[in-house]
């Protein structure tokens, strides 16, 4: 008879939907989230580690790194309002809670890297020629005040 029992028990197991809710692995709609960035874009400027009122952001040019330290974010957003490039964000994906305090660090991408440097050259280029063309202008100024010179000429008297 127990074992009857025990089969309808599994049986009812199988059809039925579980009694626990499934672990939620998306923020719910208002919340603020956590700062995401996209490295393909950042061009580690610095800014956003300026503007971040706990100085959870840090900024490191010369290894290329973008890092943050989730538990001093107190996700106010000021980092995200003032990216100039938009590659920050309060991501809502689902992140495993911590117990230590912790620093994230992230790369550059080379792609970011490529363009960075693409942009960089292009604006030498564009400085170097108006530095050259500042420079034909001023010759060329030179060369027509002195045409326009007053040449002064001897009066002939009879
Ligand atoms: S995330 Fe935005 S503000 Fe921060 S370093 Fe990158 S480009 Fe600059
Ligand atoms: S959300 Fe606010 S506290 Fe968090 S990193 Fe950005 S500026 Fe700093």
């Amino acid at each position: 008879m127990a074992f009857v029992s025990f089969k309808k028990t599994i049986l009812r197991n199988l059809v039925s939907k579980p009694y626990t809710r499934k672990t939620e692995k998306q923020y719910p709609e208002g919340t603020r989230g956590h700062v995401e960035n996209d490295m393909d874009v950042c061009v580690l400027c610095g800014l956003c580690s300026i503007k971040c009122p706990t100085h959870a952001i840090t900024v490191d040019k010369a290894a290329k790194t973008w890092s943050i330290r989730p538990m001093s974010c107190i996700q106010c957003r000021c980092c995200v309002d003032n990216c100039p490039k938009k590659c920050l964000s309060m991501g809502l994906r689902f992140q495993e809670p911590g117990e230590e305090k912790i620093t994230k660090t992230f790369k550059q991408s080379e792609k970011a890297i490529a363009a960075q440097e693409a942009l960089m050259k292009a604006a030498k280029e564009r400085a170097a020629a108006a530095a050259a063309a500042k420079a034909a202008a001023v010759n060329a100024n030179g060369a027509q005040a002195g045409g326009a010179a007053p040449v002064k000429t001897e009066e002939k008297k009879d």
